[in-house]
């Protein structure tokens, strides 16, 4: 089966890998470069310890507080882009405690096989840089620190068991922290992977397995034969012929999905990371400083700081006075942060558009007779992308899956369109009509 996957971000490379595994003909669109999309400037954490949904009790309210703060983690700007209130409105609905435990679930379970999963892909010989520091979660105040241990019984229950500690304590994990720091969740079993090292690795690994990788061609249609896809087309009119097509394009998928009559809401959650070389603190463990919501990941090369979820944001670029809520946040967290040799060791900060859903999950199964999608992994993808892979490659080839069927009805695009029956009037004929579910 030949089967062309468009989009070459963490996903849709490890889609592809799973794919090319299970025996069928890859080819692989990229319209730019592998893994320059969200999948490159990430906060490098397999977040298992962090695999909440984004929609949670509070969320909408802090949403709203934060609103008109210029330097708050969470911002959601004005937008008449269309769909835009709509999205939000379906957010806001998730926030509460069902449907934010529910979500949990299926991330904790699409999740349960990464660290294995990776260590799988390094064994088959894809070489990139993972690290087992376990995870700090960082609070300075008693009010967050509460709302998290929370859910602490559904992280237990999934076998991801945390450290309590207070005080002091905090510091035996990870000196470097301030004393502003005052109670801390440590998950020891959590890693972290350079992001480029992975995506530059397993497209090595493609190539060299005889899949068609291809860089620089992006996708802008389809070719429609009896009801199923018969090829992909690229913006420079190449006709590329599939049995089946999986769509991986991050925040892009809804464009290439609407194209094909079917309405996915995905829209762009966008992040910042900045990345320091060599790092102005040496630090024993990657940390997240949940008051200000900024991961701090220790890498080979660099010390990397992320944070930040914009809504409605109007164009692609830096914002400065968030980049600077993130240095803010490190130069206080750490004692000995010098700023000096962090701003001589500074790169230029990043901006990357997570694909975000209105339920906080992922969005993986059949759309169409041959047309498959595997985004929306929002502030996962990383984390989520081998189980995710193996699942949509299940899913296409036809082989067993392992998850339990209300994990496969959470994540399926099926969640999203209502099939609706509708009488054609004029010619006396019933049509079935796709539509976003409300
Ligand atoms: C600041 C920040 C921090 C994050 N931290 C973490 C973390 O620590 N852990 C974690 O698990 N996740 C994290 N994430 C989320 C994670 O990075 C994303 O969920 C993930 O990268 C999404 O991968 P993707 O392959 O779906 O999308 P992308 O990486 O965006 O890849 C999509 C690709 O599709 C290509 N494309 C688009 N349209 C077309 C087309 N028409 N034709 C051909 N190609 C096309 C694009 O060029 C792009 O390369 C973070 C994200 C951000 C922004």
């Amino acid at each position: 089966m030949k089967v062309v996957i468009v989009g070459g971000g963490v996903v849709g490379l490890t889609t592809a890998y799973e794919l090319e595994a299970a025996g069928c003909d890859v080819t692989l669109l990229e319209a730019v470069r592998c893994g320059s999309g969200a999948s490159h400037g990430n906060a490098a954490k397999i977040a298992l310890a962090e695999s909440a949904p984004v929609p949670g009790p509070g969320v909408l309210v802090q949403g709203i507080r934060w609103m008109f703060r210029s330097d708050s983690p969470l911002s959601i700007h004005p937008s008449v882009a269309p769909g835009y209130i709509g999205f939000l409105l379906r957010m806001a609905r998730h926030c509460n405690k069902r449907d934010f435990e529910a979500g949990l679930d299926v991330h904790l379970r699409l999740g349960a096989d990464a660290n294995d999963l990776f260590d799988d892909y390094r064994r088959d010989g894809i070489d990139f840089e993972m690290h087992a520091r376990g995870v700090l979660l960082a609070f300075e105040t008693r009010g967050r620190f509460d709302e998290h241990a929370e859910s602490l019984p559904m992280f237990e229950s999934a076998g991801h068991c945390a450290q309590i500690l207070h005080d002091d304590d905090v510091r035996e994990i990870e000196p470097a922290l301030s004393s502003r720091i005052r109670h801390g969740l440590f998950f020891p079993a959590d890693r972290q992977i350079e992001p480029d090292s992975l995506t530059h690795a397993l497209r090595h690994r493609l190539v060299s397995r005889g899949a068609d990788v291809r860089e620089g061609v992006e996708v802008g249609g389809f070719v429609r034969r009896g009801g199923k896809v018969a090829a992909v087309v690229t913006t420079d009119a190449e006709v590329v012929s599939a049995d089946a097509v999986v769509i991986a394009a991050g925040v892009r998928t809804a464009d290439l999905l609407a194209s094909l009559g079917c309405t996915m809401p995905i829209r762009a959650g966008k992040g910042y990371s900045i990345d320091y070389s060599p790092a102005p603190i040496e630090l024993r463990t990657s940390l997240t400083l949940e008051d200000a919501r900024v991961a701090v990941t220790p890498l080979d090369q660099m010390l990397r700081l992320a944070g930040t979820m914009e809504f409605g944001s109007r164009n692609a670029g830096v914002d400065e006075t968030r980049v600077d809520a993130i240095r803010r946040s490190a130069r206080e967290a750490f004692a000995g942060w010098d700023d000096d040799a962090a701003s001589a060791g500074e790169a230029q900060p990043w901006a990357g558009a997570r694909p975000m859903t209105p339920d906080g999950l992922p969005i993986i199964g059949g759309v169409r007779a041959n047309v498959f999608v595997n985004s929306g992994h929002s502030m996962l993808g990383l984390t989520l992308a081998p189980g995710s892979a193996r699942l949509l490659a299940a899913l296409l080839t036809g082989r067993k899956v392992t998850l339990p069927s209300e994990i496969l009805d959470r994540v399926s695009p099926k969640r999203f369109t209502k099939v609706r029956l509708t009488r054609d009037r004029t010619r006396g004929r019933t049509t079935m009509t796709a539509r976003t579910a409300s």
